[in-house]
């Protein structure tokens, strides 16, 4: 629990950290205090989200229709560098997962997120990275790595560790965001957060994003093929909606929706259901398999090429 950082506080710990800060026009008194009647914080962590479009950081700082903006207190432009666009509560989080937020709270590990019995806007500094999300969109390392730096800032400055970073994806069911896989985002934090910030050095230029002693490389989430298993074989039986593996799940089934064998209404609620299981069952048909064969639990070999030809995620047994 901490009190959020002022403005001006935020803007020296980031360059501390060695990045080259853009301003948006605005953005010191830009969030969604008054309008809600909320203020933001005590702050607990920080969160990583993935944009799913391009070009989107004007819409990250009006918002939409149905969102109004900030949706985010800073934007990692593909190239474009790191925005803020927002002091105060800003639209990112959303309900989230109150057990996740508790965990977060104390920097332990995180259970899955099955419940939105929270409001993760009082809580969290929110990081909108300019991604597709579709898993083919690259990450450039110079923007992996401003994003490492951005979140161990926050940290640094709040005494916390990487274990108070989060993806949107751990905190909100449904949520697949940001595509790259969390627990090795932290531990590129531990790292950041284990040297000295480039700003305590007298004298030497803030260095480049990447130069730093590891350059960062979005790696892929990944699924664990035993416990998606268990999802298939346990979920269809039991009480609608229930969960045995949240984010392996949501993977699976949007890489099924991607390739046409799953409706989207059907995916996103982390249950590996009937509906699932028979779109499944149609992808290991299109691979050549049948009757026992292609009964819709996963194998390795079916749900390595999923994770492949969309390039959602990667395969552990
Ligand atoms: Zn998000």
């Amino acid at each position: 629990m901490a009190t959020p950082l002022s403005a001006a506080k935020t803007l020296s710990v980031l360059k501390a950290e060695g990045l080259t800060v853009h301003e948006h026009e605005g953005w010191r008194t830009h969030n969604r205090d008054a309008a809600t009647g909320r203020k933001f914080g005590p702050v607990i962590g920080v969160l990583i989200h993935h944009t799913a479009g391009h070009n989107d950081r004007e819409l990250c700082f009006n918002g939409r229709a149905d969102l109004p903006g900030p949706l985010c207190h800073a934007w990692l432009g593909k190239t474009a560098g790191l925005w803020l666009l927002g002091h105060g509560r800003a639209n990112h989080a959303g309900a989230v997962d109150l057990d996740v937020m508790n965990a977060l709270r104390a920097e332990k590990a995180l259970p899955h997120d099955n419940d939105a019995n929270a409001d993760g806007n009082d809580l969290l500094y929110g990081l909108e990275i300019e991604n597709l999300g579709n898993g083919k969109d690259p990450y450039p390392d110079a923007q992996y790595r401003q994003a490492v730096l951005w979140a161990a800032a926050l940290c640094r400055a709040h005494g916390w560790t990487e274990k108070s970073v989060a993806g949107h994806k751990e905190v909100q069911p449904g949520k697949i965001d940001p595509s790259f896989d969390m627990d090795d985002f932290r531990a590129d934090v531990r790292r950041q957060l284990a040297s000295e910030p480039v700003g305590k050095k007298a004298g030497s230029a803030a260095k480049k994003p990447g130069s730093a002693a590891r350059s960062g490389r979005a790696a892929k989430p990944r699924v664990d093929l035993s416990r998606l298993v268990t999802a298939a074989k346990t979920d269809p039986g039991a009480r609608q909606g229930h969960v045995t593996y949240m984010a392996g799940t949501n993977l699976t089934e949007a890489a099924l929706v991607q390739l046409g064998y799953l409706d989207r209404t059907f995916a996103g609620d982390g249950s590996f259901g009937s509906t699932t299981v028979a779109a499944y069952a149609k992808w290991q048909r299109h691979l050549g398999y049948s009757g026992a064969d292609a009964d819709g639990v996963p194998g390795k070999i079916t749900l390595s090429a999923l994770g492949d030809r969309t390039g959602l995620f990667s395969v552990v047994a």
